[in-house]
């Protein structure tokens, strides 16, 4: 009798019944529904063919669907039957090198995807008591944000700039940085052309970074549903790597995008607009998507979730409703200027509007100590320059800070998809720092940066082993680096010289 009962208790939970109801009206990527009275918020409804719905806007009398698939043979009269499941998407190592949707549709045409689990896509935050401080530093490779807007792993940093001024570039040398690093990183691309993201796609596989990171992908022609969702889906993919106890990387490129795909939805469910025509809770929509992303304490795992949402400006203007939002919410940003992308200073990083709040605690210290005086003496360069314009006759030490400054300038120039170690930044900081590159005219630099640091690996290997570890260098460490610098710059101070 005991064990009669207890099959009875098992099997209950699968005695469910799906209430159905019927479409009234669909158009926009919205279906508005009547008869599912006890449908909840969130909830992933069925149409024929397979066509998913997230339940949205619950009415008295109806109910409004995001739909999340083709809506070309939807309409009036059809049957819609609630699952009783939230949305959810799936998770695991399965995904990494793959590109797919939020709801896991494989869209590489490779072998079907790989994976145990499903999430819900909507999850709590962690809480303040399972959060630690900020320690050790996300690497993006890139000199004029390793050195002086440094990044750390749990960090949200906002990278913003007008259309087609090396935001995604920014992000993507990130990413290819990451190889070798254990880091585990997700790219997830909202609202973009079909083509950029086959582009994107592309650049990883081609510098072997697919390894390590999923493509989670909701192009422009996605209905806004789809759009919406796809960060939340991608934030609980990175999760799960950094519940596991991993370092992760969530790119969102953009969010301008998936803020105008929300819109497009309130509007559609008749919502009152607000500022700029977004409904009230836009804020809510961003706030809840980053506050997911932490370090993670030791009890909790020790993992970490480093987010770079993408923004995109409009005439430059920082001060518009999105982007304030998005610099209120997270921890710096990274501004990126279509003047100096337009002087070729790329990568155009603007650093007086730039500023990370936390990452600066966690960069390697050799690295701090050769980029603590640039920021300051960068900015005093490009204030004087403005002025040397107009005066002809300049004081010696004028002029010398003025040369220093354009060769600061030279320096922190890199091309993309040439991420450098911590030693090699180091190397190029310090001859600029001790005046050593002072001699060499400008078209020079690039040719004695890669010389310098290619010399300073070779002779000193232990020393920049030492650096990228993040151990701090004693005055002579530093003195037999300043001595190798000479020597590597020696042959071309006189190659130019004569
Ligand atoms: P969009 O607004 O279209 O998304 P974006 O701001 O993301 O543009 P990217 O696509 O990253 O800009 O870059 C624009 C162009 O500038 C690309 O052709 C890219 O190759 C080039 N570019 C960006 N950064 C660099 C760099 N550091 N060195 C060389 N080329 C660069
Ligand atoms: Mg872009």
């Amino acid at each position: 009798m005991a064990t009669l009962h207890k099959v009875v208790e098992d099997t209950e939970p699968t005695l469910r019944s799906h209430e159905t109801g019927t479409v009234i009206q669909v158009g926009g990527g919205i279906a508005r529904v009547r008869g599912l009275a006890s449908v909840t918020s969130e909830e992933l409804v069925q149409f024929p063919d397979g066509v998913l719905g997230v339940a949205i806007n619950l009415e008295p009398d109806e109910v409004g669907i995001m739909l999340l698939g083709d809506s070309e043979k939807l309409g009036a009269g059809i049957r819609v039957t609630a699952t009783g499941r939230e949305a959810d998407t799936p998770v695991g190592e399965g995904l990494l090198g793959r590109v797919i949707d939020a709801t896991g549709k494989v869209l590489d045409g490779g072998k079907p995807l790989e994976f145990h689990e499903r999430r819900p896509i909507e999850r709590p935050a962690p809480e303040i008591i399972e959060r630690s401080p900020v320690t050790v530093p996300m690497e993006t490779g890139i000199k004029a944000i390793d050195a002086l807007i440094p990044i750390g792993r749990g960090q949200r940093e906002l990278i913003l700039g007008d259309r087609q001024t090396g935001k995604t570039s920014v992000a993507i040398d990130t990413i290819i940085n990451q190889r070798n690093k254990g880091v585990k990183c997700i790219y997830c691309a909202v609202g973009q052309r079909a083509t950029a993201v086959a582009k994107a796609v592309e650049t990883l596989r081609k510098h072997d970074a697919l390894d390590h990171t999923v493509v989670v992908v909701a192009p422009d022609d996605d209905p806004p549903g789809l759009r919406y969702i796809t960060p939340y889906a991608a934030t609980t993919m990175a999760e799960y790597f950094m519940e596991k106890g991993y370092d992760a990387l969530i790119v969102y490129d953009d969010l301008t995008r998936h803020a105008r795909a929300y819109r497009e939805l309130s509007l559609l469910l008749r919502r009152p607009p607000g500022r700029e025509a977004y409904p009230g809770d836009i804020f809510y929509i961003h706030s809840r998507l980053l506050e997911r992303s932490t370090h993670l304490r030791k009890e909790f795992g020790g993992g970490s979730l480093t987010a770079l949402p993408v923004i995109e400006t409009q005439a430059q203007d920082i001060s518009a409703y999105i982007p304030t939002n998005l610099i209120s919410i997270t921890d710096g940003q990274i501004y990126l200027s279509p003047v100096l992308f337009q002087k070729g200073l790329l990568p155009a990083i603007h650093v007086g509007k730039s500023v990370s709040r936390v990452g600066g605690k966690t960069q390697h210290p050799a690295l701090r100590s050769v980029a603590s005086d640039l920021r300051l003496s960068y900015s005093q360069f490009e204030e004087l320059e403005t002025f040397a314009r107009f005066s002809t006759r300049l004081d010696k030490e004028t002029r010398a800070t003025i040369e220093r400054g354009r060769r600061v300038r030279e320096v922190l120039k890199q091309n993309e998809r040439h991420p450098l170690r911590a030693s090699e930044q180091v190397a190029v900081l310090k001859a600029v720092n001790a005046g050593l590159l002072d001699d060499v005219p400008l078209d020079a630099i690039a040719n004695a940066e890669k010389r310098i640091q290619k010399h300073l690996l070779e002779t000193l290997p232990e020393l920049c082993a030492n650096m990228e570890n993040g151990e701090t260098l004693d005055d002579d460490q530093w003195q037999r680096v300043l001595s190798e610098l000479e020597v590597a710059l020696a042959g071309i101070v006189q190659a130019s010289g004569s």
